[in-house]
């Protein structure tokens, strides 16, 4: 008997009648001989919407009290959805994160998953119980709720598949596996029938929401079999492995981009050691991301300052500067949050050299400008203004032909 644990996204469970469904869907797997652990999120829509009410009761709400918010949209799903299940005779029993010690740090909104005790899960499933787990939200070490950051509950999933040690951790979701780009704004992406941990890690950090950054890294580093799959419609969806590809793997698997960034430029800053520490010294100490940077040595001494940042950190981060700036005798502080930033990855990439160039091309060809770049040995991140972002992916997807070349045969 295989154990599986299945997490349902917010669509998946985005009204009563798709509940319904997915009770039906469990029940399936079950029948076929599995046992099942079912890790839901909030009904789709409902955790932005918290989120809207605790913005508007409070200019600066208390990220505890954000996550008591937050949180709350799992606690519905789960109780749904345990409700849906006993009505088609499947014992379903709802678990919130507290009752099975999902242990997390103390982060608040970024916690991450520290230890997960498996005896009230194993007892359910020895009961043959359908264990329903709340997903995206933990308990600190004094017992205050915490959340794993948006799309923490593909955290959870595999957390739960590690600790369970489950045979496959499949999250299932509105698309049917992991695209050569996303299928809403590239509608000739392919599915991809595998792709490696290491660049579906990149994928994720480079903003493509398929899965939560965190959870590849775990099934990562504890080798859970990973299937990205669609809740409405079988098939094989898209596994992620540990093996090299068998066929010619492609020089580019897969695009990603990220909307929520901004850009900050220091201008006429001397050019003198210790600079870039007095600038992102003082960003750093606030938890501020810093992606990209980038310091130009300019004229008469000199330099250009400038980095990248999300976009909730741009005007926060704008003010504290503003006195560095002073302190420096730097001549402007100024920024762009209208910007995007685009990445293609590929672990084909090792082994080609001119990637680079034909992307710059592809995009020179759409006369789209390109203000910052990045590179790595896998991958390739451009800054781009925000207006031209489906654009660039489109064009650059139709550069690496990746809409016949995106995919191997399913296995
Ligand atoms: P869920 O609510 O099930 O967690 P998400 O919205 O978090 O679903 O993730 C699924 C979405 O990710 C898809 O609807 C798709 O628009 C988007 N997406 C972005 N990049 C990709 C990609 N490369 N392949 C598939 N989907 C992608
Ligand atoms: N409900 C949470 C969110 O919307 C967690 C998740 O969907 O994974 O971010
Ligand atoms: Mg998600």
């Amino acid at each position: 008997m295989a154990l599986i644990v299945q997490k349902y996204g917010g669509t998946s469970v985005g009204s009563t009648e798709r509940i319904l469904a997915i009770a039906e869907r469990i029940v399936r797997c079950r029948n076929e001989g599995n046992q099942v652990i079912v890790v839901v999120s909030a009904m789709g829509g409902e955790t932005n919407r918290l989120a809207g009410l605790g913005n508007e009761i409070s200019a600066n709400p208390a990220a505890r009290e954000m996550d008591v918010l937050l949180a709350s949209g799992e606690q519905v799903s789960v109780a749904l959805l345990s409700m849906a299940l006993a009505d088609l005779g499947c014992p379903g029993r709802s678990f919130l994160a507290n009752q099975i010690r999902i242990f997390t740090d103390g982060n608040h909104q970024r916690a991450r998953i520290q230890n997960i005790e498996t005896e009230a899960l194993d007892a359910a499933v020895a009961e043959g119980v359908v264990p329903v787990i709340a997903g995206f939200q933990g308990t600190d070490s004094t017992g205050s709720l915490t959340t794993l950051g948006r799309g923490g509950s593909d955290t959870t999933a595999v957390a739960i598949a590690v600790a369970m040690k489950a045979d496959e951790c499949q999250i299932c979701t509105d698309v049917d596996g992991v695209y050569s780009a996303d299928p809403r704004i590239v509608e000739d992406a392919k599915r991809l029938s595998s792709v490696t941990f290491e660049e579906m890690l990149e994928l994720a950090s480079l903003g493509s929401k398929i899965l939560h950054p965190r959870s590849v890294e775990f099934a990562g580093k504890y080798n859970v079999a990973l299937r990205v799959l669609s809740s409405f419609e079988d098939g094989p969806g898209t596994l992620i492995t540990t093996e090299t590809p068998t066929m010619e793997q492609p020089i580019v698997s897969g695009i990603a981009y990220a909307r929520d960034e901004a850009k900050i430029t220091m201008s006429g800053v001397p050019d003198i050691p210790g600079v870039a520490s007095k600038i992102l010294g003082p960003v750093g100490r606030t938890a501020t991301e810093v992606d990209m940077i980038v310091q130009n040595t300019g004229a008469d001494g000199l330099t250009d300052f400038t980095f990248t940042v999300k976009r909730q950190d741009f005007e926060s981060t704008l003010k504290l500067l503003e006195p560095v700036r002073q302190s420096l005798g730097a001549r402007e502080l100024s920024g762009d949050n209208k910007i995007a930033k685009v990445s293609v990855v590929g672990v084909g990439m090792r082994s080609h050299a001119g990637v680079a160039t034909r992307l710059f091309d592809a995009l020179a060809d759409e006369n789209i400008n390109i203000q910052m770049i990045s590179t790595s040995e896998i991958r390739i991140s451009v800054v781009v203004a925000e207006r031209y972002l489906e654009l660039a992916v489109r064009a650059i997807h139709d550069e690496f032909d990746l809409a016949s070349s995106g995919t191997q045969p399913d296995t």
